[in-house]
């Protein structure tokens, strides 16, 4: 799919790393710029701090105690022209400037604040000390003060601003050229090295991002029954960061969405085997009950009695078979859509097994098949649904009668640990094929054995199902030396 360029996480990212890196650029060389003078404003006045003591000494600006004005008016002059870099100024003890060594053009204040002058006089070790620049009305310099005549008798002070204007303008534009082509220059060439660095950096995240998003990509436009083949530097384990934790997490999710799919089409599949197979099972009986009435309504006459009653008969037969088969379909159907819910409660398994081998004793019988019961069970009660037990015995009872040859026997062994409680239906029939076995509980499974019985097969999955809703099971197997067996297993009710 093509993108936008600034569209892209990539682009995105660089935009960010840019502006990101303009800001620190920037606000870096404002605050190295201000530290800076900070540090030679301090540096200035530390080393100068006693200049204007110096001065008065060096210069006997004091002569018997009183300050002498022709030395002093020298001193304006001489520090005009050979060191522009001071301003000396005379202030009296409130601070108004009296006279002063700049061009008087300049002057934007009569007065300076004395508070700084106070601080700096205090022996205060923090420098720098602002002062007042006479020369502005609002900048603020570093400065040198000392009473005079002397600190015992002071009648003024000698204020020199260090850095004065002549200064400045030289200090300014020597940084204008140099110092901010410098900064211009560190500032383009971090840039730069710090751009090229993270897109490199950015370039080496995104591509995996992307590589997985093609992935995900492909995995949405295919058929979702296959997942996109990682390479393998896509798919590191252990897990590194997010990206890999992320394409992991995708890896799994895309394989279970195959396997449900897959499993959804092999439901789908059965499903329409289901629907192939009842309405062929309903056919065939429906089929013969049409046609045994329309032959009793077509050839009444010709019909001897006896004949009209064996048609009915098979009618009857046939129709009670479709009647089964709808009644099984309906519980089948219930139980799978949990409309169908077993009511467990504890009851004694022996004598649900004593009452059911009592009930089949007579179909049994009929067929030449001894029904036995054996084991000796734990006294323990089962826990699960009595009805859909009985139910269950009942199926597995009339599979074996009707699969034991006659003469045979079918024994019904309990057993039990203090989990489970088991009983075992076995038969001395011909047994269950082996490749039967795995399907015996499935819907319509006949077997190749039931085939042709005319029995639905919707009997041992309507008991498989209700042992599984109650927390029990079935399984079938068969038994040495002949004969299948059925298992089913009730767990222990708790006391
Ligand atoms: P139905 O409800 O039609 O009796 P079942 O689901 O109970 O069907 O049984 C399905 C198939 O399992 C039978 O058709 C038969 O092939 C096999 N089967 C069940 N019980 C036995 C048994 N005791 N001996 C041999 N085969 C059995």
């Amino acid at each position: 799919m093509a993108r936008f360029p600034a569209k892209t996480l990539y682009a995105r990212l660089a935009l960010g790393l840019f502006l990101l890196l303009v800001t620190v650029g920037i606000s870096y060389s404002f605050l190295s710029s201000y530290t800076l003078r900070h540090y030679h404003a301090s540096l200035n006045q530390e080393f100068n701090r006693d200049l204007a003591r110096n001065l008065v000494a060096d210069r006997n600006l004091v002569d018997e105690g009183r300050l002498d004005e022709d030395a002093l008016r020298e001193l304006f002059s001489l520090y005009m022209t050979i060191n522009p870099s001071i301003e000396i100024y005379l202030l009296d003890l409130t601070g108004h400037i009296l006279a002063y060594s700049a061009d008087p053009s300049k002057i934007k204040r009569k007065r300076v604040s004395l508070a700084p002058i106070h601080t700096l006089l205090a022996d205060m070790e923090e420098y720098p000390v602002l002062g007042d620049d006479p020369r502005s009305h609002d900048r603020r310099k570093v400065f040198s003060v000392t009473p005079v005549p002397s600190a015992e008798t002071p009648e003024g002070y000698l204020y020199v601003v260090l850095r004065g204007e002549e200064y400045d303008l030289v200090e300014t534009m020597a940084r204008s050229d140099q110092f901010i082509a410098m900064g211009a220059w560190a500032l383009v060439i971090s840039l730069v090295l710090g751009l090229v660095a993270g897109l490199a950096v950015f370039h080496l995240l995104t591509r995996r991002l992307a590589r997985l998003t093609r992935r995900v990509e492909a995995f949405a436009d295919s058929d979702m029954t296959e997942v996109p083949a990682a390479t393998a530097a896509a798919s590191p384990t252990p897990a590194r960061d997010e990206i890999d934790h992320l394409a992991l997490r995708f890896e799994q999710m895309a394989t279970r969405i195959a396997a449900q799919l897959e499993q959804l089409r092999d439901k789908d599949a059965e499903r329409r085997q289901l629907v192939a197979r009842v309405s062929h099972d309903l056919r065939t009986p429906l089929a013969s009950v049409q046609g045994y009435i329309e032959a009793l309504e077509l050839k009444h006459d010709s019909l001897s009695a006896g004949e009209r009653q064996a048609f009915l008969g098979v009618a009857r037969r046939e129709s009670h078979r479709l009647g089964r088969l709808v009644d099984e379909l309906f519980e089948l159907a219930a139980l799978d859509a949990r409309e169908t819910t077993p009511a467990p409660e504890p009851f004694v398994l022996a004598e649900l097994v004593h009452d059911v081998a009592l009930k089949h004793g007579p179909a049994a019988a009929r067929r030449g098949v001894q029904l036995v019961v054996s084991g000796q069970p734990p006294a323990a009660m089962a826990y699960g649904d009595l009805a859909m037990t009985e139910r269950v015995l009942d199926n597995l009872i009339g599979n074996a009668i009707a699969f034991s040859p006659e003469g045979s026997r079918i024994s019904l062994v309990m057993s039990g640990d203090e989990r489970f409680l088991e009983v075992a239906v076995q038969d001395q029939g011909p047994g269950i094929p082996e490749q039967d076995l795995p399907h015996i509980f499935e819907p319509f499974y006949r077997g190749s054995a039931g085939e042709s019985s005319g029995h639905s097969g919707l009997g041992l999955a309507i008991a498989e199902r209700m042992m599984t809703l109650q927390g029990g099971s079935v399984h079938a197997e068969n038994c040495p030396p002949a004969g299948a067996c059925f298992t089913l297993r009730l767990p222990v009710a708790e006391v």
